[in-house]
């Protein structure tokens, strides 16, 4: 085996999520769902190589979760079982959960362009929207704003950007207010958050300064309620008996199984039920692409343990899954781990072992993170509250037979989301690099990376297809691999940077009479020469 050619890559420049975007969509990963119908809001289908790469995940998460050896904090093995449940459950499930009566976002409406948003959203989508930017830049230096250039401001660009805003919709009054306000606090600097405040309110609202629409500029309306369970009727019969909803987790179906799996395995606490599978949520602002879809995937585990062993249960999961998505190729500083604080925790878990969130840098987030996976505490609140809800109560309490005890096992739930994963690792592998005829590599993992090698004869005669093709049918036994002998060896390279192949084999005329190949490296570009019936082993080796 010998090095060919070798080329250092040219240092990293900025990832813009635009341009992840548009490779997605040009090289297949993910499209709009039904966009010949100009698609519709909060949906998205994965393309072929997108399909492979959120397969390649899932896949990972089943066999290191359920498939391989784990060893538990107690020096055991971790016991692990399957299940797959129904989207559309009982409704009482709903109920006993809690997401009738509260799986609720505050929600704000535009009284100027009418637009909902989650509460909680607005001051991050005001950060990203263009009028918020433009007033940046105006006030870079607070001291050469005067009543004349925000008057100008709100004649030309404003209109423009922002025409609900109370500045642009009545300046004088606006304007009067700020400089009223202004003498009133001694003319003391302001933030740029107090500043659009300022620009927003023509009245005071009853916390005093309006918070304007991310859209346009407009007034919101004070938030309230919005249930976000996707609602459906079973039957024929469309009345409030036939009401179902779209699970919004998949966590319900495990828990309410949980005795079906206690009767008809050998599971013995402490032990683990997980499953893949399809959520819903009407969430109100989908947006930052696949992040925050209304249809997307949980991988979801609940971990059932004694009660006094929480502590040690919690710290084990929370440590194994950050080193499982490290593991799988977020390695560098854009994976961290939060503890939430007390007052974040929710209801069930304030008595409990913790909360904790597996947060991922996205360029859509930076310089903050995103959640990707949480993992909680649950304490015995849902399997109390099944059994409570369906009638049975305390008799439904799980007996210990080491312990001769009988009690409602706690719970570590480590809920992660398979559409977040596979976003994470698309923003994660994108690698500008100018140098190259794609401008760009994916550096998946080769046990993520969608095509695990591309096969092409350098040309398309003197008997190299041939050989190629051989060698591409026996690798595909195994591997997704790809066969290629249309265009250019460079432009085919280029094909298979922007899909990820970390390996590239191409039989050329000194291979096809010494009986060898070169593999290209996608990261760096080197070739090595190994001879054609090394090559299964050889990429055996690398991609497992
Ligand atoms: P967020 O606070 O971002 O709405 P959450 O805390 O409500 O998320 P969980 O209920 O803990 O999320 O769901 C577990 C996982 O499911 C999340 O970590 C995330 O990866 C995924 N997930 C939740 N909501 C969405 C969504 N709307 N789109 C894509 N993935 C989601």
């Amino acid at each position: 085996m010998s090095e060919v050619t070798a080329s250092t890559p040219s240092p990293a420049a900025p990832k813009k999520m635009d341009d992840i975007v548009a490779l997605c969509r040009r090289r297949g990963f993910i499209f709009q769902s039904s966009e010949i119908y100009g698609g519709i809001n909060g949906f998205w289908d994965y393309g072929p190589l997108g399909t492979s790469l959120k397969r390649n995940l899932k896949n990972a998460w089943w066999n290191d979760v359920v498939e391989r050896e784990l060893i538990g904090p107690d020096g055991n093995s971790v016991d692990i079982v399957g299940v797959d449940c129904t989207i559309i459950m009982n409704p009482k499930t709903w109920v006993a959960s809690g997401h009738v009566g509260g799986f609720a976002d505050l929600m704000s409406t535009c009284r100027q362009c009418k637009k909902l948003m989650r509460w909680d959203h607005v001051w991050d989508m005001l950060s990203e929207s263009d009028w918020w930017k433009a007033i940046e830049e105006l006030y870079a230096t607070p001291s050469s704003v005067t009543s004349e250039t925000l008057m100008k401001w709100a004649q030309g660009k404003g209109r423009k950007l922002a025409p609900g805003l109370a500045l642009v919709r009545n300046p004088q009054v606006t304007l009067s207010w700020l400089a009223e306000r202004l003498a009133a606090q001694g003319n003391h600097f302001m933030d740029t958050r107090e500043f659009v405040r300022h620009l927003a309110t023509e009245q005071f609202a009853r916390d005093g300064l309006q918070t304007p629409c991310p859209h346009c500029g407009g007034e919101l309306t004070e938030p309230r309620q919005f249930n976000l369970m996707f609602e459906t009727n079973c039957g024929a019969v469309k009345d409030e008996n036939s009401l179902a909803y779209l699970r919004p987790e998949t966590a319900q179906g495990i828990f309410t199984n949980f005795w079906n799996v206690c009767d008809s395995t050998r599971v013995k606490v402490p032990f683990g039920i997980a499953q893949i599978g399809k959520a819903f949520r009407n969430e109100v602002t989908p947006r930052n692409f696949t992040f925050r879809s209304r249809e997307f995937e949980q991988m979801e585990i609940e971990f059932f343990i004694r009660p006094d062993t929480a502590n040690e249960w919690y710290r084990w999961w929370r440590d194994w899954r950050f080193s499982w998505w490290q593991k799988i190729g977020l390695a560098g500083a854009n994976l961290i781990l939060r503890e939430h604080d007390r007052d974040e925790l929710a209801h069930y878990a304030k008595e409990g072992a913790g909360t904790s969130d597996i947060e991922y840098r996205f360029p859509f987030t930076a310089p903050g993170f995103g959640e990707l996976e949480g993992i909680a505490h649950r304490a015995d609140f849902d399997l109390k509250a099944h059994a409570t809800h369906c009638g049975k109560g305390e008799k439904m309490r799980y007996f210990d037979q080491e312990k001769n005890d009988r009690y409602f096992p706690h719970v570590i739930e480590p809920s992660a989301g398979a559409d977040r994963g596979t976003l994470a690792l698309l923003c994660e592998a994108y690698t500008p690099d100018p140098s190259r005829a794609s401008g760009v590599y994916m550096n998946f993992t080769p046990r993520m990376a969608p095509v695990k090698a591309g096969v092409f004869p350098l040309v398309n005669k003197d008997g190299l297809p041939e050989i190629a093709e051989r060698l591409y049918r026996d690798l595909r036994r195994k591997h997704s691999i790809e066969f290629d002998e249309k265009q250019s060896i460079g432009k085919r390279y280029a094909r298979m940077d922007e899909a990820g192949t970390p390996y590239c084999i191409t039989i050329d005329h000194d291979g096809a009479s010494s009986g060898t190949a070169t593999i290209r490296h996608r990261d760096t570009q080197a070739q090595d020469r190994v001879a054609l019936d090394q090559i299964p082993a050889w990429i055996d080796e690398r991609v497992g």
